[in-house]
């Protein structure tokens, strides 16, 4: 759904994000260079879609589709992505270096050692091995999410042509009621409200499917309560809600869409919406995933 945005949308949504007052230059300029990145990379991505996990039944009950570890992308493009996505960290030339600037560094001298191994880090990612990745958060403190974001998202244009092939041999049931990605147990990332009624979606964070959720129903322990489902909005940016869960104490951000134009691409948007990570935050409300590589 968001790589194959019009060209015409996804720039309308970085004017967006250089516009918005919530979004310090330097996170627009990043952000902005990563989805450039990877719509880039989408475009002539050729993989094989690995053989189907669930039967319809298995499916029909929640398991996911197929799993991203057994998917063999193109090594020598993904590194090259990696690499990319990297440099996107720096700062323009005689700038002062920041933590981003920093950290980027550090990672991209243990590339050039060879003490981190840029397919290592994918696989780790694919696999959602976490601990692979806790030595290098440790390495970078002031931005301990950089690897396994910097990995994350360059595996994504694989994974969407991946979750794009196992939809075309399976259709999903709609909406899914089992929380995490039906295409591969990702967890969510983001969501929109689309149409007259509001429609609810949820985007994977490993595949960036889209798919139909229940209005009312928290992805991570699938309570559902609709009186229990606070909803905040701000003043400033209507854009955008909040909504936190009292039972699991996570959160997901929607963007508003529904009766109003515009283009959804989740990973703009969730930094569009920065302003609701620290509102939950301040709440007390977490999340599993983030697309921001320091928050
Ligand atoms: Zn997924
Ligand atoms: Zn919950």
């Amino acid at each position: 759904m968001t790589l194959s945005l019009s060209q015409a949308s996804f720039d309308q949504k970085l004017v967006a994000l250089h516009s918005s007052p919530y979004v310090p230059e330097r996170l627009a300029n990043f952000v902005a260079t990563i989805a450039r990145a990877q719509r880039i990379a989408a475009e002539d991505i050729k993989i094989r879609i690995p053989k189907q996990e669930a039967s319809a039944e298995q499916h029909a009950q929640g398991m996911p589709l197929v799993v991203l570890a057994g998917v063999a992308w193109n090594k020598r493009d993904a590194e090259k992505l990696f690499k990319q996505l990297l440099a996107a960290t720096a700062v323009p030339a005689g700038a002062e270096q920041d933590a981003l600037a920093k950290a980027g560094e550090l990672l991209a001298a243990a590339v050039k050692e060879g003490t981190l191994g840029v397919q290592d880090a994918l696989v780790a990612s694919a696999a959602q091995d976490r601990s692979f990745f806790v030595p290098w958060a440790e390495k970078l403190p002031e931005a301990p999410d950089l690897l396994p974001f910097l990995a994350r998202n360059t595996l994504l244009p694989f994974f969407a042509a991946v979750a794009e092939g196992a939809l075309a041999r399976t259709k999903s049931p709609e909406p899914w009621m089992h929380g995490l990605c039906p295409v591969c147990g990702g967890v969510p990332v983001m969501g929109v409200l689309l149409g007259k009624e509001g429609m609810r979606k949820h985007t994977c964070s490993a595949c960036h499917h889209t798919y139909r959720v229940p209005r009312l129903q928290c992805p991570f322990c699938l309570t559902e309560k609709p009186d229990g489902t606070v909803v905040y909005t701000a003043e400033e940016d209507k854009t955008y809600q909040l909504h936190v869960c009292d039972s699991c104490k996570g959160y997901m951000k929607l963007a508003d869409l529904h009766d109003r134009d515009g283009a959804y691409v989740p990973l703009v948007d969730d930094v569009l919406s920065l302003v609701f990570d620290y509102k939950a935050a301040a709440l007390g409300y977490s999340r599993p995933v983030s697309s921001l590589p320091g928050a």
